[in-house]
């Protein structure tokens, strides 16, 4: 019998997680290194770069939500993206959705470029991507749906053409959390997650994860990670076994609250574009209704000036204007200037990421407050 998703955030299937003096909690194993029980013995723990307990504990709970064979975890999203990058050799080239998380973009140009990967840039979600592929091709990396625009991609039918062509499917699953969307069922070679967002869910810790769907993946990662040295320490480990307890709650009420806010924000007159794949008329609605088991909990917005736009970040008081995402309070942030202010010019013009572009993570506080703040803020 396999458990929902709900009960697999809370128990790991097969594991007898008691075991340790009977605690329920899983333990923290604050330790760097491990003795030997001999000379050329070892207890399967060696040293906390390449084993530790508490962070295996997480890692099998992590796979196991993404369905995936193995899970790596990282100390935050952009290590596990840039350990990632580390899979590709100088000369190989890289397709990726334009409209990506500012941190990836930065990454790509600036690191990467400069190890010799070549990156073509596109909108994932309307063009066919066989264009741009060439012999040197060796991967293609999305969200889905985008940040902050929500543009959404059908995983299953570009995993046909990256299968066809022999090319990795790369997702950054953040912003639906593998409550709401699996992408290696669908096709997916490797799923990446900012844990820092709904799997921490607490905006206090800093977390990534690399999810593989095949043995060979995950042995090229383990390889990095323990040469690299970018993974997540026992203690924030422990935090994100106790964050993804109540990942189904919380974005339960995260996808209401948005679900809420963005019909309202519909109704109001400064208000020129709602941006939320939740609402029939939004263009990738259909797909995600086949793909993944919800929505999610982020809704970005276009007012009808930069200033109005600057007056709402003054005045929100419930609602804080911050960056990050996925926790349990409400943010509010400002994309040209916070999270994709590295990104090119003509690329957020492109994107159509103005200085009227709110995006908002809805929280798990009541949606009429939220609302109450938002309209106060509006007036
Ligand atoms: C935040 C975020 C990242 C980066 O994760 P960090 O934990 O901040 O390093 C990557 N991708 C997406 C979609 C994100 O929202």
């Amino acid at each position: 019998m396999s458990y929902d998703i709900a009960t697999k955030c809370i128990h790991l299937e097969g594991a007898c997680k008691g075991s340790i003096y009977g605690a329920v909690s899983f333990p923290i194993f604050q330790t760097a290194t491990f003795a030997h029980p001999g000379v050329g013995q070892s207890t399967g723990y060696d040293y906390s770069r390449l084993q530790n307990p508490t962070r295996e504990q997480l890692e099998r709970i992590v796979a196991s939500l993404e369905n995936g064979c193995d899970a790596l975890a990282y100390s935050s999203g952009m290590a596990a993206i840039a350990a990632v990058m580390e899979l590709f050799a100088p000369g190989d080239h890289l397709i990726v959705e334009e409209d990506l998380y500012g941190g990836s973009v930065r990454l790509f140009q600036n690191v990467s470029q400069k190890n010799g990967l070549t990156f073509t840039c596109a909108d994932i979600s309307q063009e066919n991507i066989e264009a741009y592929i060439t012999p040197d091709t060796k991967a293609v990396f999305i969200e889905t749906p985008t940040n902050p625009m929500m543009h959404v991609v059908d995983i299953a039918k570009l995993a046909q053409i990256t299968k066809a062509h022999g090319l990795l499917l790369i997702v950054d699953n953040t912003f639906l959390s593998p409550y709401l969307q699996n992408p290696l069922d669908l096709g997916a070679d490797l799923v990446i997650h900012s844990g820092t967002k709904y799997l921490g869910g607490h905006n206090d810790t800093l977390a990534g994860f690399v999810v593989t769907g095949s043995e060979e993946l995950s042995e090229k990662l383990r390889f990095l990670i323990k040469t690299t040295g970018s993974m997540l320490s026992p203690f924030d480990s422990w935090l994100l076994i106790r964050g993804i307890q109540t990942l189904s709650v919380r974005m339960k009420a995260a996808q209401d609250n948005a679900y809420q806010i963005a019909w309202w924000l519909t109704k109001q007159k400064h208000v020129k574009k709602v941006f939320y794949p939740g609402l029939p008329s939004h263009p990738g609605h259909e797909i995600m209704k086949k793909q993944s088991r919800g929505f999610g909990a982020m809704v970005s917005f276009e007012v009808d000036s930069q200033e109005y736009a600057c007056s709402i970040l003054q005045k929100v008081k419930l609602i804080q204007y911050a960056e990050s995402l996925g926790g349990t309070e409400t943010l509010i942030t400002y994309p040209i200037t916070q999270t994709h202010a590295d990104v090119p010019k003509e690329l957020l013009e492109k994107n159509g990421i103005t200085g009227g572009l709110l995006r908002l993570s809805a929280g798990i506080e009541d949606a009429e407050d939220l609302i109450a703040d938002l309209s106060q803020a509006m007036e």
